[in-house]
């Protein structure tokens, strides 16, 4: 401790009190562990603060002017503004009147508060996820008590104004430090910050102000919806404490699987086996839509298309078919329906049957066939584990 006191706090050996508190006041929001925690900083808060402790107590800084620091330095005060136990807000207050009321107040918490969002899962067939659908869901989350109508007092009571805090939520502690008394402001304990009892809480909700209640609701799901979209449904969520604004209701769609249609994206995915006569020959078959789900016995919709098989179609082949796929969200454009053709090899041939396809390969020459080779084309099964692997 050999610097200079009045020199660590930057001011003349004849500055007044005022003067020595407004210097500590600059330095310490400079250096203050909360604002500038690296070790040197705070060893020279420390600095800071003995000096400003030693100076701002005139009998300790007479004695100082006398010859010294006679209260022996550091040691004795165990560290200050480190371990003091006092916070940076703490000593701003005391220095900027926290008082209560006016400006570090915050006033009681309210009562009544915005409930939580809630969220429910929806399981919707592809073609209702697709096109849109209106469902009836049954929701349980808290509404409003209505004995209370949410204030949570019994009917004919009312909440009354805290005696301990007259109504501010928050009461005064006093510290005295080495500052001076340090004024801060804490919740008050018997009305927990509210700033009011309720000497007598509603009996339907223990002074909640809501209770828990199982309702119907009505949701439109829009078509282009898919698994994991959720859909918004405002002030239809958890009622808050002390009856506050219901949180929103998210409702979550799960599609179910479709035993024709794989959905990726707005595309919709399926396969069709053909004999090997058709596939040679050409034919045309009917294919259901993915609106035929949804038509009743009236519906206007289309069941079924047709899908023309070109003669010499190959096993494997995709056919696709524009706009047959899933509406896009928001009217966007709908996908493909994209259809893989599978060729059947005949099986259990009768002899009559063996006899035509031996007098077809003659023709064709096809008896001794060498069968081609390459690496490079892709099998039906190559095909599928692409699609797998999408
Ligand atoms: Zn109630
Ligand atoms: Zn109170």
């Amino acid at each position: 401790m050999s610097q200079d006191l009045y020199e660590m706090l930057g001011v003349a050996r004849d500055a007044d009190a005022d003067t020595i508190k407004k210097a500590y006041r600059r330095l310490a929001r400079q250096l203050h562990p909360d604002v500038n925690p690296d070790p040197e900083t705070q060893e020279r808060f420390k600095e800071v603060s003995h000096a400003y402790e030693v100076l701002s107590d005139p009998q300790k800084r007479a004695a100082y002017d006398r010859g010294g620091d006679a209260f022996g330095g550091m040691g004795g005060a165990g560290g200050f503004g480190q371990g003091a136990g006092f916070s940076f807000t703490d000593i701003m207050d005391a220095f900027f009147g926290g008082n209560a009321g006016q400006g570090g107040g915050r006033g009681p918490r309210p009562r009544t508060r915005r409930g939580q969002d809630a969220l429910i899962r929806l399981e919707i067939e592809l073609a209702e996820a697709a096109f849109g659908v209106t469902r009836e869901l049954k929701v349980d989350t808290a509404v409003v008590c209505e004995a209370c109508q949410g204030d949570g007092a019994a009917p004919g009571s009312k909440p009354v104004t805290c005696e301990t805090c007259h109504g501010a939520g928050e009461v005064a502690h006093i510290q005295r430090s080495f500052l001076g008394e340090i004024r801060t402001l804490r919740p008050c304990a018997p009305c927990r910050g509210f700033g009011t009892i309720i000497p007598e809480p509603c009996r339907e909700c223990a002074g909640d102000g809501r209770v828990r209640s199982r309702r119907s609701l009505t949701v439109k799901i829009p078509g282009g919806v898919d698994t994991g979209t959720r859909v918004q449904l405002s002030g239809q969520g958890e009622v808050g404490p002390g009856g506050g604004p219901a949180g929103d209701l998210f409702v979550e769609i799960q599609v179910a699987p479709h035993e024709t249609f794989v959905r990726r994206g707005n595309t919709l995915h399926c396969t069709v086996t053909v004999p090997m006569t058709a596939a040679a020959l050409g034919t045309t078959l009917q294919l259901p839509t993915l609106e035929a789900d949804l038509a009743g016995e009236e519906s206007e919709v289309e069941t079924e298309f047709d899908l023309e098989i070109k003669p010499g179609t190959q096993s494997g082949t995709d056919q696709v078919l524009r706009g047959r796929g899933v509406p896009g969200l928001r009217q966007a454009a709908r996908g493909d329906l994209v259809v893989t053709v599978i060729v059947e090899t005949p099986s259990k041939l009768d002899a009559r049957q063996e006899e035509l396809l031996r007098e077809l390969a003659a023709i064709r020459g096809e008896e001794a066939p060498t069968g081609s080779v390459s690496g490079t084309s892709k099998s039906v099964f190559g095909r599928l584990r692409d699609a797998f692997n999408h």
